[in-house]
């Protein structure tokens, strides 16, 4: 086997891994490029392998960064199937249509405002591409084998989101294992990460390869935050895609107003697929911790808007409220209305929760920007800027490297999916605590297995 590197190397986003046998190509991971300019663009070269050259794609989960450019190799002639897990599945029907109207939306944007230098811009695919897409998927249980050519391919649980898992492939009597992205063994609502498997060559993520996450009480903090803008009677606003974080942070929300420790007020989960979230929790009962009533009682707590004209009648509401809406990164969807109405005033707080990618509108607020561009125009950030740490769905330094010691010592490994610095912070810590030959990849390099 050889693998090269097609994405996912200095950055955290457009996860892509070629593996190749001397007659069969999967392609691990399909992801977009996301984040500063510089890197999106990457989206847009050509594909650096013929799509109809490739037999299958692997998907270790369904985040947009590993998936989200299925629907484009789809469209420019790839013929094979995308083998995914249940969870996986189930989550790709709504992101993939989503992400292309998302980018429907986007192009139509940059037309209007001339923001671009072709004419007219191009969505990257459209809505219909990503549903046409979902034809191909291939649902496999975690932990059972599966062939594509003469390469053995299987699934293995790592927490995160739902679905979401390692990629062990075998040939040729070696073997090699792709992390994907690794949840935390303490997550409230996702099962702790089963060990990596056995192989002579690994990559492993490294989004937090240089961080700690602290020993923090999660929902001791969320209730201070929500407490705090309540009491100033104002909106609380919170990024949250509506699948995976959005129902963690729903079924917290809901355990402290049951016990008191926050006051009832309104909470919104603003999405058109928040009905479909809930069906998903229900129906991979066998992949979170959640019972079927902590379910129920999570999507209880929220009223759901679904159409454009509920979500902007929320802009004209006011406090004391939660609106949870996406996307996580503020780097699309309906929160950017909301930021628009909200941001300009001291009573609000905006609370950041999950990872921001460097040049996202998130990370200019986590990074204390005084105003931030949406639309086109500049709004200047008066609201609060809160961060939520510990619900990150990435385990930290030390979790990644404990959850590590549950698998044999490779040959090699290889540092993936991180910043330069958390790359190189992590390779070496893999190198001084566990002893392994570690590498942080170039974009474009191919290895031998
Ligand atoms: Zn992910």
């Amino acid at each position: 086997m050889k693998l090269t590197f097609l994405g996912a190397t200095d950055t955290v986003t457009g996860s892509r891994y070629l593996v190749e046998t001397a007659n069969t190509r999967i392609l691990v991971d399909c992801g977009l490029f996301q984040g500063v300019k510089r890197v999106r663009e990457r989206n847009w070269a050509p594909f650096p392998v013929d799509p109809d050259s490739i037999d299958a794609v692997v998907l270790t989960h369904a985040h947009i960064d590993h998936s989200g450019y299925v629907p484009a190799i789809v469209r420019n002639g790839f013929r094979g199937k995308v083998h995914v897990t249940g969870g996986t599945a189930s989550l790709l029907n709504i992101l993939w249509p989503d992400s292309g109207h998302l980018q429907e939306e986007e192009a139509k944007f940059r037309n209007r405002h001339r923001s671009t230098k072709h004419s007219p811009a191009l969505p990257l695919y459209t809505e219909r591409e990503g549903i046409n897409a979902l034809s191909r998927l291939a649902r496999h249980p975690f932990e059972e084998a599966f062939q594509v050519g003469d390469i053995t391919v299987s699934f293995h649980r790592t927490g995160h989101i739902l679905g979401a898992g390692s990629v062990l492939l075998e040939a040729d009597g070696r073997r090699l294992a792709i992390s994907g992205d690794v949840g935390r063994p303490e997550d409230p609502v996702m099962l702790p990460p089963d060990p990596l498997p056995a192989a002579d060559v690994v990559l492993v993520e490294s989004t937090y390869g240089n961080r700690l996450h602290g020993d923090i009480d999660v929902s001791g903090e969320l209730g201070e935050v929500v407490r705090r803008t309540m009491d100033r009677q104002g909106v609380l606003l919170i990024p949250a895609f509506a699948v995976g974080r959005a129902q963690t942070l729903l079924h917290l929300l809901a355990q402290l107003q049951a016990k008191g420790e926050i006051p009832k007020v309104p909470v919104y989960l603003n999405s058109p697929m928040a009905i479909a979230a809930t069906d998903i929790l229900l129906e991979h009962a066998s992949d979170h911790r959640l019972t079927p009533q902590e379910v129920r009682d999570l999507c209880e707590t929220a009223t759901y808007t679904r159409t454009v004209e509920e979500s902007k009648s929320l802009n004209k509401k006011k406090g004391p409220m939660i609106i949870i809406s996406a996307a996580g990164m503020i780097t699309g969807g309906r929160i950017l209305h909301h930021l628009v109405s909200f941001i300009g005033s001291g009573k609000n707080t905006v609370l950041i929760t999950g990872f921001q990618s460097p040049g996202t509108r998130g990370s200019a607020l986590v990074g204390g920007a005084d105003e931030i561009k949406i639309y086109g125009k500049y709004h200047r950030v008066v609201a609060d800027v809160e961060r939520l740490e510990g619900l990150s769905a990435h385990a930290d330094r030390d979790e990644l490297l404990e959850w590590l010691k549950g698998t044999e010592k490779p040959e090699r490994a290889y540092v993936i999916h991180g910043e330069p610095e958390s790359q190189d912070a992590f390779r070496l810590a893999l190198k001084d605590q566990l002893g392994w030959n570690a590498t942080v990849p170039e974009l474009g390099e191919t290895i031998q297995i």
